[in-house]
């Protein structure tokens, strides 16, 4: 069998195209790990989901897929996706288990995952204190002291953001310098409430039942020196989970996947890219449901000049 569409990806991107597609009544294949994405691996709540004011992130998940599984042409496989391939029209997916899979066009909504620190207590605090998401839990730390951890763009931004919320914010960059862009840099300045240490190297985030503190090395000295926070948020940037298309479509620098911005067309016909895999600025669960729905109709206009 021929698929029209195979969506790859079970988060919110992928889940909304499955909507789409079905309720166009093509048929499909959605292919995914698991369902959830990051929202599964979320601990707090979303409080930013149009209609919901607090649920939390497998809730939200759990309504999503009830509402893909109403969709009768769309079909759910669990596996890992490795390869993309095309030949003449025709989409050949391979999975893990080394299945082949045909399809007419195929949306990669793959996500990508938070780079993580990799510093002592990291994984044990998260969600408990540790976070990578200031948009999803800044207001959590409403007058405590929090770190930012990288001093890129990401991280001062999230210094930003976090000053509408915390009484102090420290931003630990590992290098010498900030690098982020200097109107950035001059809104920090601007707040007293934003502390900037450079040459830190984060050893450890310490805590009990939350965190109550962080450890880094001074680079320069060799001194390790602790602050007092209760919130740490990791901002040294993402991991789009992309190698899967490679040969068919181009990179950003950091591996996201480079589309038109009103239909997600990457640069092979009938290949699309959904959500925070791609070359996307804003990375919400809104806005990837959001190109899931327009990646999922722009694949269905594509199928249809194929038929002229
Ligand atoms: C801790 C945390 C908290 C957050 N909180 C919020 C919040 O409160 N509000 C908000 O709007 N946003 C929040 N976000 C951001 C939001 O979760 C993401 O923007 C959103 O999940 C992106 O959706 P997606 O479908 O593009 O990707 P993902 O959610 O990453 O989903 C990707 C899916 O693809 C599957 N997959 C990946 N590779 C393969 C493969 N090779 N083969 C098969 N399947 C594959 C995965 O298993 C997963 O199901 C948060 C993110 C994190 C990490």
């Amino acid at each position: 069998m021929i698929y029209d569409l195979i969506i790859i990806g079970g988060g919110p991107a992928g889940i909304t195209a499955g909507i789409y597609a079905g309720r166009q009544k093509m048929s499909t294949l959605l292919i995914t790990k698991e369902f959830g994405g990051q929202m599964a691996k979320k601990a707090t709540e979303v409080c930013n989901y149009p209609g919901f004011e607090k649920i939390s992130g497998m809730e939200l998940i759990g309504k999503f897929v009830e509402h893909l599984e109403k969709q009768e042409s769309v079909e759910i496989k669990f596996s890992l996706v490795e390869k993309i391939e095309k030949q003449e029209n025709i989409f050949t997916v391979t999975t893990t288990e080394a299945e082949k899979i045909e399809a007419k066009s195929v949306i990669i909504a793959t996500g990508a995952d938070p780079r993580p620190l990799e510093a002592i207590g990291e994984k044990e605090f998260i969600g408990k204190g540790v976070g990578y998401c200031v948009t999803c839990d800044g207001p959590i730390f409403k007058n405590k002291a929090v770190a930012v951890v990288g001093g890129g763009n990401c991280g001062l931004e999230a210094a930003l953001f976090m000053t509408n919320y915390a009484s102090k914010i420290y931003v630990l960059e590992y290098g010498a310098e900030i690098k982020a862009d200097q109107e950035n840099q001059n809104e920090a300045k601007k707040s007293d409430k934003i502390e900037i240490i450079t040459n830190a190297s984060v050893k450890e985030i310490k805590g009990e039942n939350f965190v109550n503190s962080l450890i880094y090395q001074d680079n320069i000295t060799k001194e390790n020196k602790t602050l007092e926070v209760q919130g740490v948020f990791i901002e040294i940037g993402t991991q789009p989970a992309t190698a899967l298309a490679k040969g068919l479509v181009d990179f950003t620098k950091r591996d996201e996947i480079m589309v038109e911005s009103e239909t997600f067309a990457t640069k092979t016909p009938g290949l699309f890219a959904a959500g925070d895999n791609n070359s996307g600025k804003y990375k919400q669960i809104v806005t990837a449901a959001g190109e899931g729905c327009k990646a999922a109709l722009a694949a269905y206009d594509y199928l249809r000049t194929q038929t002229k």
